[in-house]
């Protein structure tokens, strides 16, 4: 059997960046690469041609020209419970609504296609690095522009009825007013995510570069009400899915100067009394632009493995 009949091709799509690796049944990955979003989604009449054109260049240069076992992009979207279609993408303009990527995409290539919430494939990436594969209920929070949520329940990944299960960043907050980037007003995410610490930077702190508002400003009462808020969001989740464990992530972890500490004594602060905050277990995803990519490529082996799994 040749390397890339044992090889699927992970692509993870950001605003900026779609990364691509090859990666084999066991997680290990190869011929990691950035390439632009935009080159292929914006102004292009035909994006589907486009990126199919990105991947046969990217074979050329890692497989010698053959084709992936498959090919399995994680969007930062909504996508239908089928797995075909990418409904919604919010925060890249460029994607297309109702994208029919799964058929085109495979049409033009002649391999499979998988397509998933880029945050159900972070989870699925973060099961297998943190040895939690045999958990039966995982919450993964991961706050970057906006909330990223995916949620493990008796070990599947929860889809709900139209695909679009844990949207954490969308559930309302009484008293907020702020109109969201889905259209709703009062979702939590336009008082507890980047885009909202970049208002806070851009009103409260504007002489401080955003990536030290952490590091600088961690004494202000509006940067710990920022944290508590965080931490709110987590109880919240915690409190309804009472976890085996929680896995935090995204960016804003990552800044410089981020409080650990102050963040999980907020979450322990708003977790139910006596469980599941007495013994609750808070994981920390361990960032690496790669992770995306090779939970895509474990989402397509367990697709292959399971017809019936999504
Ligand atoms: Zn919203």
């Amino acid at each position: 059997m040749s390397a890339s009949e044992r090889l699927v091709l992970g692509i993870d799509i950001g605003g900026t960046n779609m990364r691509f690796a090859l990666v084999d049944g066991k997680q290990n990955m190869t011929a990691f690469e950035r390439l632009s979003t935009q080159s292929v989604f914006v102004g292009v009449e035909h994006p589907t041609q486009k990126l199919a054109e990105c991947i046969r260049d990217y074979c050329a240069r890692h497989l010698d020209g053959k084709m992936p076992l498959a090919v399995s992009i994680g969007f930062p979207s909504t996508i239908n419970r089928d797995r075909t279609i990418v409904v919604q993408t919010p925060n890249i303009a460029c994607i297309p609504d109702n994208y029919a990527v799964v058929e085109e995409l495979g049409n033009a290539l002649g391999i499979p296609v998988y397509i998933n919430r880029d945050v159900n494939d972070l989870l699925l990436f973060d099961l297998v690095d943190l040895g939690l594969t045999d958990c039966d209920c995982v919450a993964g929070i991961y706050f970057g522009t906006g909330i990223g949520n995916a949620v493990l329940v008796n070990g599947k990944i929860m889809l709900g009825r139209n695909g679009v299960a844990a949207e954490l960043g969308h559930l309302p907050v009484y008293g907020n007013k702020k109109i969201c980037k889905c259209g709703n007003m009062s979702c939590l995410e336009t008082v507890v995510s980047g885009v909202a610490l970049e208002q806070i930077q851009a009103d409260h702190f504007p002489e401080t570069s955003i990536k030290k508002i952490f590091a600088d400003h961690l004494d202000s009462n509006i940067i710990k009400e920022f944290v508590e808020g965080m931490g709110q969001a987590v109880a919240t989740e915690v409190n309804l899915f009472d976890p085996d464990c929680v896995v935090l992530g995204g960016g804003l972890l990552q800044m410089e100067g981020f409080p650990r500490e102050l963040l999980e004594t907020a979450i322990h602060r708003y977790a139910r009394k006596p469980y599941p905050e007495a013994n609750l277990d808070i994981r920390y995803s361990r960032p690496n632009q790669a992770n995306g990519t090779v939970g895509a490529a474990i989402y397509a082996y367990k697709r292959m493995a399971d017809p019936k799994y999504l």
